[in-house]
């Protein structure tokens, strides 16, 4: 059997406030990413975030696509505004190793995939930006459910010759929803390929790189139970093992 290819999942960082170690911080990622990218056949790691750019870059150059995980509210001024009120905990030092992490990955050109917050610093790193809470869109349905995880709440609808309607093959499917944030303006050179009813983008997408796709919702909470939600994976990896 050949070498599964290998992809880098950029970890997040967990202060604990609590417990023997108040203040100490742990390199983590949900245990979902792990899961989906294993079903999806390939072999996850862990990058955990670091600072020095040579790093990163060796970090990049060792895997063979990367994965961008959810987390906390990107630090506005990335985008070149001032916080609002509503805007939640960030952690400066996760935005600047993922976004360092995206321009490497450009030049290196490995295959992307942005997964909720992931999306987010997809269209960040490239110029565009957010609204800071979905309170921005008076009109919005509910995108934070309070349903378990792999529960799909709201209808994405897909946009025509896209990667992601090449996925699924339909012109909508169901998704979950766990995000108050949502992209304002897109980012030079992606289009939008998923959006809900209410206006909001819940994917994106550039035909310029080997394989970038972001999506709003949280694939990897669903892969086990749909295979649609796999099948985004198993492009992904495919894409990887293609360029490895
Ligand atoms: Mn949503």
């Amino acid at each position: 059997m050949g070498k599964k290819p290998v992809i880098g999942i950029l970890s997040n960082l967990l202060i604990t406030e609590q417990g023997m170690f108040p203040g100490m911080k742990r390199s983590y990622v949900n245990h979902d990413y792990v899961q989906a990218i294993t079903l999806a056949g390939a072999i996850p790691v862990m990058l955990p975030v670091i600072s020095d750019e040579e790093g990163i870059r060796q970090q990049l150059e060792r895997v063979d696509g990367v994965l961008l995980s959810g987390g906390y509210d990107i630090n506005p001024l990335y985008y070149g505004e001032e916080p609002c009120k509503e805007l939640g905990f960030i952690l400066p030092e996760v935005d600047e190793h993922q976004l360092a992490a995206v321009r490497i990955a450009v030049e290196l050109g490995k295959p992307m995939l942005g997964i909720c917050k992931g999306m987010q610093v997809l269209n960040v790193a490239f110029g565009g930006s957010l609204h800071q809470d979905l309170l921005q869109i008076p009109t919005s349905i509910k995108h934070s459910q309070k349903a378990q995880r792999h529960v799909a709440s709201h209808t994405v609808q897909v946009m025509q010759d896209t990667i992601l309607s090449s996925i699924f093959g339909k012109e909508s499917i169901l998704t979950n929803s766990f995000h108050h944030q949502a992209i304002k303006a897109v980012a030079p050179g992606f289009v939008v390929s998923g959006m809900t009813a209410d206006g909001v983008v819940e994917a994106i997408e550039t035909a310029t790189a080997p394989f970038m796709l972001g999506v709003q919702w949280h694939p990897e909470m669903m892969a086990e139970k749909s295979t649609d939600m796999l099948n985004l994976f198993t492009r992904f990896v495919a894409a990887s093992a293609a360029i490895s």
